[in-house]
């Protein structure tokens, strides 16, 4: 955790009661040790489309359909693409789509997020919460099909705060934590981006794409 637990702790009991099924799907991923956007990342997030009003949305990282069904329900009329790579995950996804009534407006890409998309799928928000080392990758590969003001979120980005080390003592970590540090120095110099860096949850990124300057 890297915010006070009792301040963490607090901000989850001022988010409004879920449905069933999200409060179904939080317990499935506790007991399976499912990574799952974390309570009050999920709640910024349905708080920034709800201002956004995005209509074309793509998620890196379905597991098990949780935040994309949470985004489906802030924007009603938003149409989301979502990859997952995992086949069990995505089978279970696209069971809880159909439970959420939203199996219409999502579409699961089935499949390495790291091999693209064709040139014609266009978006307007970008939500990355895949692999955290291939983050960059995504950046790139993806920012390309965003529209000028289109925005980027992007989850565990402060890595339980490790990123904030001098020493990262985990050695098995290290790389990775390392590899999320450079993605963070760059999409925050990006030229053809405005970031900011949330504390909360496991660390939220928020960025807005400018509009080319000619
Ligand atoms: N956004 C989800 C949680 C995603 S967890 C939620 O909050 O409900 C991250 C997921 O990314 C995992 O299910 C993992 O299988 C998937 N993943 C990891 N690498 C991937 C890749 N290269 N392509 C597609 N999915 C990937
Ligand atoms: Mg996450």
């Amino acid at each position: 955790m890297i915010t006070n637990n009792l301040i963490n702790d607090y901000i989850d009991t001022l988010i409004p009661k879920r449905s069933e099924l999200l409060e179904t799907l939080e317990r499935e991923a506790k007991e399976e040790k499912i990574p799952i956007i974390q309570l009050s990342s999920i709640q910024l997030i349905r708080t920034l489309l709800t201002a956004f009003q995005p209509k074309r949305i793509l998620e890196i990282g379905t597991a098990i359909g949780y935040s994309a069904i949470w985004m489906a329900d802030a924007v009603p009329t938003a149409r989301i693409t979502t990859m997952e790579i995992d086949p069990e995950r995505i089978n279970r996804a696209l069971l809880n789509f159909e439970k959420a009534g939203v199996r219409d407006r999502v579409e699961l890409v089935q499949g390495d997020a790291g091999e693209g998309l064709p040139a014609h799928y266009r978006f307007d928000c970008l939500f990355l919460d895949a692999a955290k080392g291939q983050y960059k990758n995504y950046l790139d590969l993806y920012l390309p099909h965003l529209d000028d003001g289109g925005i980027i979120i992007c989850d565990n980005i402060l890595f339980r705060g490790l990123v904030a080390e001098d020493v990262v003592d985990n050695k098995r970590l290290a790389p990775l934590v390392h590899k999320v540090k450079e993605f963070n120095r760059y999409m925050t110099n990006h030229s053809q981006l405005e970031t900011s860096i949330i504390p909360i949850g496991d660390g939220l990124s928020f960025s807005v794409r400018r509009g080319s300057i000619s």
